[in-house]
């Protein structure tokens, strides 16, 4: 299918786009005291964002103040002259919107996952010009993400971001939601004008690593951020935890980032990385060599196997490969975890090519 998506802002060399303001809008003060610091903080607001409709996981939290909030959303925008987004989740919540001129709409991470409510949103938004930001969805379907990214712009919008929050886990993790960054860089290698926006807020859960996630976004050439921030956050109704004030957002994490540039004109260092990606690309075909070289012993270990009757898998020999590795990943600078992902994917696909061979063989005595 031909998608042609306008980015819906322009990218900046100084600075990331940036959507920001509370996770909820709770009250017309809290809104406006929000925006009132903001401004005189002087932080480059690109659109300030407020949920008015809360999906929480859990029934019997804050769910939201409603379409009354979409008033405040809207005094912010005429006092500041802050361009303003919220979460849309069905057709109504697209209507209300739309008529107290909220600029631009968020899909949330709830409603990616669910082809029946991004088909709503799209039918609703049929015929209207306005910019759609669409979250990916919480579990790790990158096809689920790509889905509602065409229903959206089959209903007619051109101009959409991606907003990249994170997936659901289960079991410990730093993050609240893992970033895994290779989904949204494999829809980036896709869709390469695609605006991309990091959500750090809701992949931290927290205030400790907020800095560090949105530099490794900026590093990976995204555009923009989501930073939730409210005046006082730990009495925030909605996500304390994660919430920053105006001030630590600007102090804390804004002025500290670096902002690097996707490419440059200057010949010496055109030079030395093509010759550093060269290196790399060498790198790369000798590992694909070796690895098709690894296969091609297994598939022999395989016929051996089964001409003496002996199962694929043995988990003696298995261990044996794993902890010898494992003892060599430390000194040569690499992690465990790497080595022992790397070493389960080699291993599945090793098994994978054995028993090739052995249904291969079978066919051939059934015939
Ligand atoms: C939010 O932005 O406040 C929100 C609910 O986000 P998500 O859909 O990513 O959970
Ligand atoms: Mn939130």
């Amino acid at each position: 299918m031909e998608i042609n998506i306008k980015r819906p802002f322009p990218k900046s060399t100084e600075r990331p786009f940036l959507i920001t303001g509370p996770c909820s809008a709770e009250s017309e003060e809290q809104v406006m005291k929000i925006a009132q610091q903001m401004h005189d903080l002087d932080i480059p607001v690109d659109l300030f964002r407020a949920g008015i409709w809360k999906p929480r996981t859990r029934p019997n939290n804050f769910e939201g103040i409603g379409f009354e909030g979409l008033q405040w959303l809207k005094r912010v925008k005429e006092e500041f002259g802050y361009q303003v987004t919220t979460e849309v989740a069905n057709a109504n919540h697209v209507f209300e919107a739309l008529k107290a001129n909220i600029d631009v709409l968020w899909l949330g991470a709830r409603t990616t996952v669910n082809p029946f409510s991004v088909q709503e949103v799209a039918d609703a938004l049929r015929g209207v010009d306005v910019p759609v930001f669409i979250k990916n969805p919480i579990n790790p379907d990158l096809a689920l993400w790509k889905g509602a990214i065409e229903r959206i712009y089959n209903a007619g919008i051109e101009r959409i971001g991606i907003v990249h929050r994170g997936f659901s886990k289960f079991g410990h993790s730093i993050y609240r939601n893992i970033p895994l960054w290779q989904i949204p860089i494999e829809l980036k290698r896709e869709f390469p004008d695609l605006f991309f926006v990091c959500d750090a807020s809701h992949i931290c859960g927290n205030r400790d690593n907020l800095l560090d996630v949105s530099q490794t976004a900026l590093d990976l050439n995204y555009d923009g951020l989501m930073l939730e921030s409210h005046w006082d956050p730990d009495n925030a109704w909605s996500d304390a935890k994660q919430q920053v004030t105006p001030f630590d957002l600007k102090e804390k994490i804004l002025s500290r980032l670096q902002m690097r540039s996707s490419d440059s004109d200057n010949t010496e260092f055109k030079n030395n990385i093509e010759d550093l990606r060269s290196r790399i690309d060498a790198i790369d075909k000798e590992l694909i060599q070796m690895l098709a070289n690894r296969m091609e012993v297994a598939e022999e270990i395989g016929r051996y196997k089964k001409q003496n009757n002996i199962a694929i898998l043995q988990a003696d020999r298995w261990n044996e490969i794993i902890d010898k590795s494992m003892e060599k990943a430390g000194p040569l600078g690499l992690s465990q975890d790497f080595v022992g992902k790397f070493l389960k994917a080699v291993h599945q696909e090793s098994i994978d090519h054995q028993k090739d061979v052995m249904t291969a063989d079978q066919e051939t005595v059934n015939k």
